[in-house]
């Protein structure tokens, strides 16, 4: 099998029914479509609530635009000082090599500037003006490898990139994200995690996965592959509605992230980009959640659950607070809650 980006092809794997063929048909046009076949084999194409289908599999619901969503929703242009780059933080940028990935996630927060009817990657010329900029701004501490996934690229192009980063005196780290470990294991090979670690700064990769069962064997081995040449992986998640909106779901995906090296890093909550309405979760249920993880799983199986706010604004977490101050004669008072709920004082009540 090979990538599946038409609803034709869709249809001819059982994955979608032919009587929605035309109407995806229209989703198909308006943005990117690729399942590749390590995820493709993940579906149960029988289960119209298939975990893994719903993030990849075109949905007519995607041409609703609600007056709330944004084509930028989190503000990336607005901090492009040069094509390429997004200078948010102080500390870090990203450096964007390319608009292509493995799979179009339909929720993506960049699809409308994902996808392969888009310019391709950076130029050399483009990628020469990226590299100044960071060389030019001494407070660039950490650089963001993403896209589009930099994983697409060919092993020799990824060297160059990070050979350069690696001349960058006050670079210190490099992250690369990536949904290539669970899209397309198979492309992460030795040649490739060397490519990764040619900077020869602190690199770790952030690894894009949103239900336990992306994490099927080829994938586990994809990045027990980058775990043993001594890259620290952190794993980066989106809640989403029918996905991962579940207590159990979510802490399976922790505990499974966790199993394979993996440090939960952010729980992201759904931006407005296009068309994602229907799998957005609300606030209040994302926060019920992360008390729920916080109340059942081991501490590394908590991530921070975050919002990217709408207008270039930055991410701030949004998660449950456990404190809350409750009064200041004779010092501070606060009462504190436990993981199983319960309410305390602190300093303790005499
Ligand atoms: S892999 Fe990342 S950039 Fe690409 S479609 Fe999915 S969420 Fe968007």
């Amino acid at each position: 099998m090979t990538t599946l980006r038409t609803p034709a092809q869709l249809c001819e794997q059982g994955l979608i029914p032919p009587e929605r063929r035309a109407e995806l048909e229209k989703v198909a046009a308006r943005y990117a479509v690729a399942v590749p076949p390590a995820l493709a084999g993940l579906i149960d194409g029988k289960d119209p609530h298939d975990p893994i289908a719903r993030q990849f599999v075109p949905d007519v619901a995607e041409l609703e635009r609600r007056p709330e969503e944004d084509a930028d929703p989190i503000g990336d242009d607005a901090h492009s000082p040069v094509e390429g780059i997004v200078h948010r933080y102080p500390d870090r940028v990203l450096l964007k090599l390319t608009h292509v990935c493995a799979v179009y996630c339909r929720f993506c927060f960049r699809r409308e500037m994902v996808g392969p009817d888009k310019p391709n990657a950076l130029s050399r010329e483009a990628l020469a003006r990226a590299l100044d900029y960071i060389r030019a701004h001494e407070e660039i501490w950490e650089v963001i490898l993403t896209g589009g996934d930099p994983l697409v690229l060919s092993a020799r192009r990824l060297r160059e990139v990070m050979k350069a980063l690696g001349e960058i005196a006050h670079v210190k780290v490099v992250r690369i994200h990536s949904r290539v470990p669970v899209a397309d294991p198979a492309r992460i090979t030795a040649e490739l995690v060397r490519a990764m670690r040619a900077s020869g700064k602190a690199t770790y990769v952030a690894v894009h996965v949103n239900h336990a069962r992306e994490l099927a064997p080829h994938a586990r081995a994809a990045l027990a592959r980058m775990a043993d040449a001594g890259i620290p992986l952190l794993g980066q998640s989106v809640l989403l509605r029918g996905v991962n909106d579940t207590p159990e779901a979510l802490g399976e995906l922790m505990r499974a992230l966790v199993e394979c090296r993996v440090k939960p890093y952010y729980l992201h909550h759904g931006d407005l980009a296009p068309g994602t309405a229907h799998l957005r979760t609300d606030i209040a249920t994302g926060q019920a959640l992360m008390r729920q993880l916080h109340g059942r799983w081991s501490g590394l199986c908590q991530p921070t659950y975050v919002l990217d706010i709408p207008g270039g604004h930055g991410k701030s977490p949004i998660g449950p607070s456990y404190i809350e101050r409750t009064g200041t004669n004779g010092g501070e008072h606060f009462a504190v809650d436990d993981f199983r709920g319960g309410r305390h004082h602190y300093p303790p009540a005499e």
